[in-house]
């Protein structure tokens, strides 16, 4: 085509672009030295978290205890006692049935609910009555009898209910949220006790079940690895949001002594370190960018979550974006151009550099395609290079950074000299190129050769499967008398 667009002097456009490269890998690259600086900081926060209540990133008391067995199991005699569970994350509502068939196997059957934006900010209470009526619907749907019949569902099946924010419990069965993450911001919700919420919901929406637990994703992951995978000690997702579990000694957790807890015993900690570096902003202060200030300070939340913002799902995309409207604010990209729909908040998902990272073709045709399709825009050869440069130095941050949580994890635990499994999870984990890869060659710049011990790996269903194990694991220690 003889599109006037496509004639712009490429090759001082190139050079331009090229130009723009160099700063951005300023802006975006962290040197070995700058991780492991991260990380000796963020090895001390950890530690401040368990030493007393309410510090930036609080080391949640999950009140699991210790790790499965791998033969937790339902009932195999008719009928066989299997769980439900619930999974509230950042982004789907999912219900799952699940049966444990011990010796870490399992069979899982789940239906997913897309959130709305309306959704997450509507009130809390009206929330938790979407999540019941999710659940019932599911249940007719599976397990209902013929018309105008009872639903055939086991007396007493217990569900688990998968709350990915942070909160503080005091017993598995109840969960008082600290505050909203991930966009979230639902009135009347943070400082309740959303176990109860939705036990009201439950009733109120006449859905005939018990909800045993409430956990957080990640200590569902932490067990659904272990359970499969002994060596897994530490569980992350890598999602919407940002976040690790691991297995503590009760006897570490200095702010729970009071509790008379069994000082012998291991209780998972639900890290909630998405929250690293927030309010004062001083830990990564010198690698913050007026990209991330942007996206902190037009967030819904200011100044929470800082950690979180530089890495997860939900910012990436506009990281990418505001790079971008820098740009054409300067004159570099789409000349000539009608960009109004690209100048939209939130407007470029992070799966859009997903999908610019795979393209296969030298011209980036995906690329191409995907500028013209949502946003009515033309690009040339070097604005599609460019993209792809930037959405990988971008990606390659988040997982570099992501590295430094680990990492702070593992030194705290002394699991470097062994090496260990980590168990992940999350659509960028799972979705975006080579995301595992960069997190691995940063474990290496940080720790070196011993770095290669700790492993990262596909996790299993956490907030399914591990969500089940944790209901069997609550029911033996309630028979066995035990908090
Ligand atoms: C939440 C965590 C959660 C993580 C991953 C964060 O925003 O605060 O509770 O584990 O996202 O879903
Ligand atoms: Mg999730």
């Amino acid at each position: 085509t003889s599109s006037h667009k496509h004639e712009r002097r490429p090759a001082a456009q190139e050079e331009q672009l090229n130009e723009e490269v160099k700063r951005f890998e300023e802006l975006f690259t962290l040197t070995p030295e700058r991780l492991k600086h991260i990380t000796d900081r963020f090895v001390t926060v950890l530690k401040d978290g368990l030493d007393a209540p309410g510090k930036t990133v609080p080391m949640l008391p999950a009140y699991v205890f210790g790790w499965p067995t791998g033969n937790e199991e339902g009932r195999v005699q008719p009928p066989a006692l299997s769980y439900l569970a619930l999974d509230l994350g950042g982004t789907n509502l999912r219900v799952c049935h699940v049966v444990l068939k011990g010796k870490g196997k399992f069979e899982i059957t789940q239906t997913k609910f897309r959130l709305t934006d309306e959704q997450k900010q509507m009130d809390g209470q009206k929330l938790f009555d979407f999540c019941a009526e999710c659940l019932h619907t599911f249940i007719n749907d599976h397990f209902g009898g013929g018309e105008g019949e009872e639903p055939i569902l086991e007396e007493d099946i217990a569900l688990g209910f998968t709350f990915s924010y942070p909160m503080e419990q005091d017993a598995i069965d109840h969960g008082k949220l600290v505050r909203w993450t991930k966009g979230f911001g639902n009135p009347n919700t943070e400082g309740k006790d959303c176990a109860a919420m939705f036990r009201k919901s439950l009733e109120s929406q006449k859905v005939p079940i018990k909800m045993t637990s409430i956990i957080n994703d990640t200590t569902g992951t932490l067990i659904a690895s272990n359970y499969v995978k002994q060596d897994t000690k530490i569980a992350c997702i890598f999602g919407t949001g940002c976040n690790a579990a691991y297995m503590e000694h009760i006897k570490n957790i200095p702010k729970i002594g009071h509790y008379n807890l069994p000082g012998d015993e291991d209780m998972a900690i639900n890290c909630e370190y998405g929250a690293f570096d927030s309010f004062e902003h001083k830990h990564m202060a010198e690698i913050r960018t007026k990209y991330d200030e942007h996206i902190d300070l037009h967030s819904n939340k200011p100044h929470e979550q800082s950690y979180e913002k530089m890495i997860a799902g939900l910012y990436l995309g506009e990281i990418f974006r505001l790079c971008l409207c820098d740009l054409i604010d300067e004159g570099t990209l789409f000349l000539g151009q009608n960009t109004y729909k690209l100048e939209k908040t939130n407007v470029f998902d992070t799966a859009f550099m997903s999908l610019i990272l795979v393209d296969p073709t030298d011209e980036l045709l995906t690329c191409a395609g995907l500028f013209l399709h949502f946003f009515g825009l033309e690009t040339t050869q070097e604005e599609r290079n460019f993209f792809k440069k930037l959405a990988y130095m971008i990606g390659l941050r988040a997982a570099r950074l992501s590295a430094c949580g680990i990492a702070a994890l593992v030194t705290k635990m002394g699991y470097l000299e062994e090496g260990c499994g980590v168990g992940a999870d999350g659509s960028l984990y799972s979705k975006f190129p080579k995301f595992p890869e960069n997190l691995h060659k940063a474990l290496e710049d940080i720790f070196g050769e011993k770095g290669k011990g700790i492993v990262t790996h596909q996790a299993e269903d956490g907030s399914g499967v591990g969500s089940a194990i944790i209901a069997a694991m609550t029911l033996k220690r309630k028979e066995e008398g035990k908090y």
